[in-house]
């Protein structure tokens, strides 16, 4: 170890490096791969967006905007949460701009976390979440999940985990990495959990609208007596093809808004005014594109669905977000070795499941935010590859 190295903060020197970066580092001096391993849109942000941010510019929005974001964003998240899920929150109060969801994570975590609180998180999941929980000083209590039940996390998984530590509950459904989303039963179970332990759920709503067949999206802060105890987070990455622009924003009483912004006016001041002038159009005019976007996703979804069931590996299908998660342990690798070895002989490139968590291990997670002829050929080199080991 330098002697820099030992210079580092105790937080930095916990957090465990990345398990999907690795493998990205490989695959990028490699000729011919294809990738199913990127969990972004493959599309470009629609041009009525991309528009709408040149024409910001000519107007002259170049400068910094209020700490909490532009009033008319707020105005329009709020529209937004109102239509869709009938739920009312204050755009003065009760909403924060952010610089992708990735900032609000942090910063809701860094509001509420006292050094010792446990944070319980079904795993598995972003890879992000531990992290942030180290780094703002709380203790990261993973609750896992299992496939049988197609990595659904039920009130009577939590209660196993739960202390008198536990101060909040972290969860993202749509899932990434395995594109469960839960019941309105399930959820409601899992809201008594939060009340009966008194908890603060952190929702990380980003792929709230990719669901599929027929399936509704349902928001956590819509259950009762849930909106007062759950910070939400939303934004543009996904569902508007914006993960450049770093747009999202969280919904939350007052208090905790007021706790996230006192962290974001010192250290962000505010979410880029170009992104935001963007935002603004996204929600007043691009649901048409949005849902376009997702049907193409819906398309791919059921095509590499029925793709990994032809070749044998067991896959369950999954109703949201943009991912599969195929069990491989029926090779006899781990999810590493599978990967690196397909990687190395086929040129495709996919994550190991244990990078979302321990109980991802026996899994791969493949993105279908690709084209379908990439799908095609990255099926195609999978079935080769276990042909031939
Ligand atoms: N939350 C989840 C579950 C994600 O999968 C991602 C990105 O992959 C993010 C948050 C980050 O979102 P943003 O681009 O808004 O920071």
């Amino acid at each position: 170890m330098s002697n820099w190295e030992k210079s580092l903060s105790d937080a930095v020197k916990q957090v465990p490096p990345s398990g999907i970066r690795k493998f990205f580092d490989v695959a990028a001096k490699m000729d011919d791969v294809i990738t199913l391993g990127i969990g972004e849109p493959d599309f470009v942000t629609p041009w009525h967006i991309r528009e709408s941010c040149v024409y910001g510019l000519e107007k002259g929005y170049t400068s910094y905007s209020t700490n909490k974001g532009m009033p008319l964003l707020r105005q329009e998240i709020a529209a937004l949460y109102k239509r869709t899920y009938k739920i009312n929150y204050d755009p003065a109060e009760e909403i924060i701009v952010t610089v992708g969801v990735s900032e609000a994570v942090d910063l809701a975590l860094r509001a509420i976390l006292n050094p010792g609180d446990e944070v319980l998180i079904p795993e598995p999941c972003y890879v992000s979440y531990k992290a942030c929980v180290i780094l703002a000083g709380g203790t990261p209590i993973p609750v896992p999940t299992s496939v049988e039940k197609e990595f659904r996390v039920t009130a009577d998984d939590l209660e196993k985990y739960v202390t008198a530590k536990t101060k909040v509950l972290l969860i993202g459904y749509p899932n990434n990495p395995t594109g469960t989303i839960l019941t309105t039963d399930e959820l409601r179970g899992i809201a008594a959990f939060a009340q009966k332990h008194d908890l603060i759920v952190l929702s990380d709503e980003i792929y709230g609208d990719l669901t599929y067949g027929g399936l509704e999206h349902i928001c956590f802060s819509s259950l009762p007596g849930m909106k007062d105890r759950t910070i939400l987070f939303n934004g543009f990455s996904k569902a508007y093809a914006m993960t450049g622009w770093r747009l999202g924003y969280a919904l939350a009483n007052p208090v905790f808004i007021e706790a996230m912004n006192k962290i974001h006016q010192y250290t962000m001041l505010c979410a880029p005014v170009t992104a935001q002038v963007a935002g603004i159009e996204a929600l007043q005019n691009g649901e048409g594109n949005m849902h376009k976007m997702i049907n193409e996703y819906d398309r791919r979804r059921h095509f590499i669905y029925e793709g990994f069931c032809h070749m044998g590996l067991k896959t369950f299908e999954p109703k949201g977000a943009f991912y599969i998660f195929p069990n491989i342990e029926s090779t006899g690798m781990t999810s590493e070795e599978f990967v690196e070895k397909l990687l190395e002989r086929e040129h495709v490139a996919v994550i190991p499941g244990n990078a979302f968590g321990e109980c991802g291990e026996g899994f791969i997670r493949c993105s279908y935010a690709t084209s379908i002829d990439k799908i095609a050929g990255a099926l195609n080199r999978i079935e080769n590859f276990l042909k031939n080991i």
